[in-house]
């Protein structure tokens, strides 16, 4: 069976050992082994750089614990994310979280270079058939999967599989373009938008959100450019009436997930992935979107595992377990405790996710948590 290790996020004693700091630490000494890195190999430490508004990410300090974690492994860390907006401006936003070489203590580099389309095809599956995936990512040998979990609009629950499957995979490539990046797990065909005129309030939002300015009103008319366009999904997320929409289905897009992991991970030895589920400031939506909300549950702590879907599954039997938080998305909604938070807020059924990625051999239900 499986091993999840568990820092709890309480501190019950004022001692720095028993701050998440600390625990991290304890969790990666008896971790982070040599049968993971080589000396002098490098390690990704895949994270999610935020955006300007959702603060809510793994926090900076965590990540150098993580970088410090493997240096004293004797191997040779690097942090990096996918380019989701413009890749300097990427970079930016994450120097603006926190997140640089001087604060994690290793290089930051986007995963797919400056523009977003360095990367490499390879196949998939049934879904997706063939996705690009960075190059960087592509080419490590080994990754510490670093992965703050929260609620999605769209997955219902976002954790290491989707951190691996969205954050793995580019925008676009430059042939296939989007077809083969992530926009092929958003949308379906040939991801036309709909635009309701009648519902469209002209609040510009979706303008304003795209980061590739592709879309503009002429004459109070929606237009965009479609050759451009990622498909990545953001205008459609902020419209506040439903007016924009893109062709989708909650259970091809949930499997889609596991696929795009399974591709990333097939670029790896299995023994060279270790994943760390950050169950802290656990907000309703993904860390892309233009605010973070406040949290639907309480901290928890920290899970560290070899085996993904052991980690998500812990990381999902442990949210269950809480109550719901006042004056959050999730008492607006009025989920009381004892029901599924996550479930009960988007109404996606996540473990959808969770049952494909162990159909397609991504690890076990099963696990054995071994809290410090
Ligand atoms: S999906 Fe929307 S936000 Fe994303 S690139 Fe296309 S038009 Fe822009
Ligand atoms: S965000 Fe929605 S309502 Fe606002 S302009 Fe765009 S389509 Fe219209």
């Amino acid at each position: 069976m499986s091993k999840v290790f568990f820092a709890s996020a309480r501190a019950r004693k004022w001692r720095y050992s028993d701050s998440m700091p600390g625990k991290l630490e304890s969790l990666l000494a008896g971790s982070i082994k040599e049968k993971y890195f080589d000396k002098d190999e490098w390690v990704a430490v895949k994270t999610h750089f935020g955006s300007d508004g959702a603060h809510r990410i793994v926090r900076p300090v965590f990540l150098r614990i993580i970088a410090d974690a493997v240096k004293n492994s004797g191997a040779k860390p690097f942090v990096t994310d996918t380019v989701r907006i413009k890749g300097l401006d990427y970079l930016e936003v994450a120097n603006r979280n926190g997140i640089n070489h001087l604060s994690v203590g290793a290089p930051v580099v986007l995963a797919d270079g400056l523009y977003g389309n360095d990367n490499i095809v390879i196949k998939a599956g049934e879904i997706l058939n063939e996705v690009a995936i960075a190059s960087v990512i592509h080419d490590a040998s080994a990754m510490i999967v670093c992965s703050h979990v929260k609620g999605h609009i769209n997955a219902g629950y976002a954790g290491a599989i989707k951190n691996l499957a969205m954050g793995g995979v580019s925008g676009r490539h430059r042939s296939c373009g989007w077809k083969c990046g992530r926009g092929s797990m958003h949308t379906l065909g040939e991801g036309l938008f709909k635009w309701d005129s009648e519902k469209c309030i002209l609040c510009n939002q979706c303008a304003e959100i795209c980061p590739l300015d592709c879309i503009e009103f002429k004459d109070a008319r929606f237009e965009y450019d479609s050759e451009r366009c990622w498909r990545c999904g953001r205008c459609t997320r902020v419209c506040p009436e439903g007016a924009l929409t893109f062709p989708g289905d909650d259970l091809i897009f949930l499997k889609s997930l596991p696929e795009a992991a399974k591709a990333v991970l097939s670029t790896f030895r299995p023994d060279k992935v270790l994943y760390i589920n950050f169950l802290t400031e656990i907000q309703p939506e993904c860390d892309c979107m233009p605010a973070a909300d406040v949290p639907v549950v309480q901290d928890i702590g920290i899970l560290v595992s070899d085996d993904l879907v052991a980690v998500e599954m812990a990381s999902i039997d442990m949210i269950r377990k809480q109550a719901p938080l006042p004056s959050s998305l999730a008492s607006d909604q009025a989920v009381k405790a004892g029901q599924d938070i996550l479930l009960d807020i988007h109404k996606k059924p996540y473990m959808t996710t969770i049952d494909e990625a162990v159909r397609l051999g991504l690890g076990s239900l099963e696990y054995e948590l071994v809290e410090i």
